[in-house]
């Protein structure tokens, strides 16, 4: 599976050498807290213009940059639309789970090809204020929903792949207007919290992994930690009630910014410190692990 095996001899090995060295350079990085937020930003970008640069590779015909050697077009969604389209369990849906399994929500903040998007336009200067999302749960059930809905009747009617293919890129299409529109306008990940159904799905099997984050008693509720919540989990209520809502992806950047260290991460049996660079050193590993695949 490793890309560099495929063009020459020992060239896996060779990769792997190198991957290794780049992910404890990032995980370096991103274990000082002032800079996990950007670090985490650049290296989730990272990510997505390879996963893009191997696409086009493919479509021009280079099919060694491909996972099986034969094009998938990857559409959002994809990891659910296609085992109920296809009626069969891919390599998609199972990379998708291993990483849940060893990281909980980490696939929606650093390790999705198409979350990075959402990442960068809800980085926008142009507006000056995140504003909060009325709803964002039952917009969330309702995207779900239909998508399944539409997906199951794609697959009764039987309607050819290339059409099936078509509405996953138009869903795409919808995501990244969304992206370009709201994301940026309201300086939160609009498309990631309210309506990519993977996202939906990750907001309650993340809990099958022991990683948390937990608001101690030290916090003072001054709410600065919930300005830098693209995911919209930091509301009145949730910091209350000790906890991130339910969107939260356990990306780490409210940890850097309170001044209290009242927000943590929490592993069974270890430390804040050590299960925030025990959960750094998991998900980089799979950043590194991923780059180095074909993966489309
Ligand atoms: S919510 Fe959807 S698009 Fe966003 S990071 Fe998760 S899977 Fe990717
Ligand atoms: S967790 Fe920290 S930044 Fe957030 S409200 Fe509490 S004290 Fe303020
Ligand atoms: S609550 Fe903190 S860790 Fe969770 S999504 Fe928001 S900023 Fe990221």
């Amino acid at each position: 599976m490793i890309i560099a095996e495929r063009f020459f001899h020992n060239g896996g090995w060779v990769e792997i050498f190198v991957l290794s060295f780049y992910s404890g350079f990032l995980a370096y990085k991103m274990s000082n807290q002032k800079n996990t937020a950007k670090w985490r930003m650049y290296s989730w970008l990272l990510f997505s213009i390879v996963f893009y640069g191997q696409l086009t590779l493919g479509l021009l015909g280079f099919e060694k940059f491909l996972l099986t050697g034969s094009l998938h077009v990857p559409v959002p969604a994809i990891i659910l639309a296609g085992p109920i389209y296809r009626f069969e369990f891919a390599i998609m849906p199972i990379l998708f789970l291993s990483t849940i399994i060893l990281s909980g929500p980490s696939w929606c903040s650093h390790l999705c090809y198409f979350g990075g998007i959402d990442n960068v336009f809800s980085n926008s200067k142009k507006y000056p204020i995140q504003i909060p999302i009325k709803n964002k749960i039952k917009w969330k059930y309702s995207f779900l929903a239909i998508i399944i809905a539409f997906t199951i009747l794609l697959r009764i009617v039987n309607i050819p792949p290339i059409y099936a293919a078509g509405a996953g890129i138009a869903l795409g299409i919808i995501g990244l207007l969304i992206m370009a529109i709201l994301s940026s306008k309201r300086k939160k990940m609009i498309h990631c919290t309210v309506f990519c159904p993977i996202g939906t799905l990750v907001m309650y099997l993340k809990f099958i992994n022991p990683f948390r984050i937990k608001i101690n008693s030290s916090c003072t509720s001054c709410m600065l930690c919930a300005k830098h919540c693209k995911y919209d989990a930091l509301n009145k209520e949730d910091i209350e009630s000790g906890k991130p809502g339910l969107t939260c992806t356990y990306c780490g950047d409210c940890i850097t910014t309170c001044k209290f260290s009242s927000i943590e991460y929490k592993f069974p049996g270890l430390t804040a410190i050590n299960s925030r660079l025990l959960y750094i050193i998991i998900t980089v590993s799979l950043h590194a692990t991923f780059l180095g695949l074909g993966m489309i």
